[in-house]
């Protein structure tokens, strides 16, 4: 197996969904997010790691996504968040899954599937009420639910929303979400008034799970803090001056080795574009990750690599596989195979995370986690899920 490698500490997982179970309320179900291959951690190992922690529900943005978790073995109810195609509709019925619905158009092609396949399909019902991406309008939420009640072949499950700005703790997140409920509130009741049972309601991913508990309803949505780490502006220090703190730790190192130490004269430059040369003779440790494996190149200039402690900061241009590092000159405590960690948790001799990195590179820990590619092996360590 090469080095450059995604370790996923379970552990830190299993920590990290007992610390939400704590903040959620007790009865309310937790469906875990495990789109984009479990946020770029594996979604088989993370999907049984989970469910062996009690989560009742997973969710998927792809129709592929979920026929992965059905193909691993996994039982438990799969949501799909995202549209599929008509071409899919027949897979996402073969799949068991439970789509979020929007309209009659679309609850036809499930109809459709489920009385071909002989089965009823369990939709969700998403409703639109300030995300500005899919779902009906709310008070286009009855009509459609009692489209789904004449569908002999589907079960209106549940009804949902997403919310647009739960992450903004100031004043104008606040209005805004405060908004959305509202909105949401009145499309459950127009869809009981019509005497139609809304079944399980959610809207809660990990920022306004934390931020809006009266809004866990009967199950709530935590994605990255499963993963470890903050949504935003609700973070570890505006939890914790919040009095909820919450104890989430990265789950993902992101790691590689030295594959050779080059030592370099002043004027000598490293990599494409000659954007660094060497004014003092210089040891360049070289590593086998680039941004085909999710180093974005925009994290040079700037980005550090931790090997045995100390914090090094990367030369040059990344490259597609390899980048360099630079050591100083004569350092004798880093060596030719070396670990070497981009981001992780502390225990895995990192010293920053992915959101340390987000920050300086201008993005945010889902897209760094999510790039890490997929020729990067995954490795799992603490005890694996049966
Ligand atoms: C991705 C997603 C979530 C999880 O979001 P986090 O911010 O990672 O907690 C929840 N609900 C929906 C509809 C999503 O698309």
């Amino acid at each position: 197996m090469r080095s450059t490698r995604a370790v996923i500490y379970l552990d830190n997982l299993r920590n990290n969904i007992q610390s939400i179970r704590r903040a959620v309320k007790p009865g309310t179900r937790m469906c875990v997010t495990v789109k984009a291959n479990a946020y770029g951690h594996g979604a088989v190992t993370v999907a049984k790691t989970v469910l062996a922690c009690g989560v009742e529900y997973l969710a998927v943005a792809t129709v592929d996504e979920g026929r992965e978790l059905r193909d691993g073995g996994i039982t438990a109810p799969v949501l799909l968040f995202s549209l599929c195609t008509p071409e899919e509709a027949a897979d996402v019925v073969a799949c068991g899954l439970t789509p979020f619905v929007t309209d009659e158009a679309y609850c036809a092609l499930f109809e459709q599937a489920a009385a071909a396949a002989g089965v009823t399909c369990t939709v969700h019902l998403a409703v639109d009420t300030g995300m500005g991406r899919i779902g009906c309008m709310p008070d286009q939420a009855a009509d459609v639910a009692a489209y789904i009640q004449k569908c002999s072949h589907l079960k209106l499950g549940g009804m949902c929303t997403h919310f647009a700005f739960a992450d903004n703790v100031q004043q104008e997140g606040r209005q805004y979400t405060e908004r959305q409920i509202a909105a949401f509130t009145h499309a459950v009741e127009s869809v009981r008034n019509a005497g139609i049972d809304p079944g399980i309601r959610h809207c809660s991913s990990s920022a306004a799970l934390l931020e809006y508990p009266d809004m866990q309803l009967d199950m709530v949505r935590p994605g990255i803090i499963v993963y470890g780490y903050y949504p935003d502006e609700v973070d570890a220090a505006y939890l914790a001056a919040a009095g909820r703190p919450l104890d989430i730790r990265p789950v993902m190192a992101f790691e590689t080795r030295v594959v050779a130490v080059r030592h370099f004269e002043p004027g000598a430059s490293v990599s494409y574009g000659r954007t660094w040369t060497a004014d003092m003779p210089t040891d360049i440790a070289v590593l086998p990750a680039g941004y085909a494996d999710g180093l974005l190149r925009r994290c040079s200039p700037g980005l550090q690599v931790a090997v045995n402690g100390s914090a090094y900061p990367v030369r040059g241009r990344i490259c597609m596989d390899q980048c360099m590092v630079d050591i100083g000159n004569g350092n004798s405590r880093v060596k030719r195979w070396d670990k070497a960690v981009i981001f992780g948790p502390r225990e895995s001799g990192a010293l920053q995370t992915a959101d340390d990195i987000a920050r300086s590179t201008g993005t945010i820990s889902y897209e760094i986690l999510t790039g890490i590619s997929r020729r990067v092996p995954r490795v799992y360590v603490g005890e694996l899920p049966v």
